[in-house]
């Protein structure tokens, strides 16, 4: 029987605007600007379903849910990822593991991750100790650094047998 392993990367960018709601990782940030999208404009979310979507070679997330399609006005991007765990089973994929990174000035993410990792490993049906998410900030550089936008990268495992 041949066992099959395909890696998959992730890069997402979103603006910060004042006076959103700043969804991360699947669960709602207390800070005074949020990411501003045609979801809920959740990159770290967003960046896991580009790379298990990668991995399995099936496209992106602008590709099966499109940003011009009304019904994906101000989704829950949880809805999505749920979706795409689902495309990829539908191929005989399983997740080996994930790991993220968020690129974020402020506030401070870490604080969050926990609920972060509960939330995401629920929404995938996976154990939390399958999925690292990380943060760092920019140190003040570049569009991250001047808190104009959040930035995220993912990579995954995927196999089946
Ligand atoms: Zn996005």
């Amino acid at each position: 029987m041949k066992f099959k392993i395909r890696t998959g990367f992730g890069y997402d960018v979103h603006q910060l605007q004042e006076g959103l709601d700043f969804w991360l990782g699947g669960i709602k940030i207390p800070h005074t600007h949020g990411a501003l999208g045609h979801s809920d404009a959740d990159v770290l979310t967003h960046v896991i379903c580009d790379a298990l979507l990668g991995a399995a070679n099936m496209r992106d997330i602008g590709f099966h849910f499109s940003d011009k399609d009304p019904q994906y006005k101000g989704i829950d991007s949880k809805i999505l990822l749920k979706e795409v765990v689902h495309l990829l089973s539908r191929e005989g994929y399983e997740i080996g593991n994930i790991d993220s990174t968020i690129c974020l000035q402020e506030p401070k993410v870490n604080p969050h991750i926990p609920d972060m990792k509960a939330c995401l490993a629920k929404v995938m049906g996976i154990p939390e100790h399958d999925i690292s998410i990380k943060a760092t900030t920019t140190e003040h550089l570049g569009f991250v650094g001047k808190k104009e936008g959040v930035a995220a990268f993912a990579t995954v495992l995927i196999y089946k047998q």
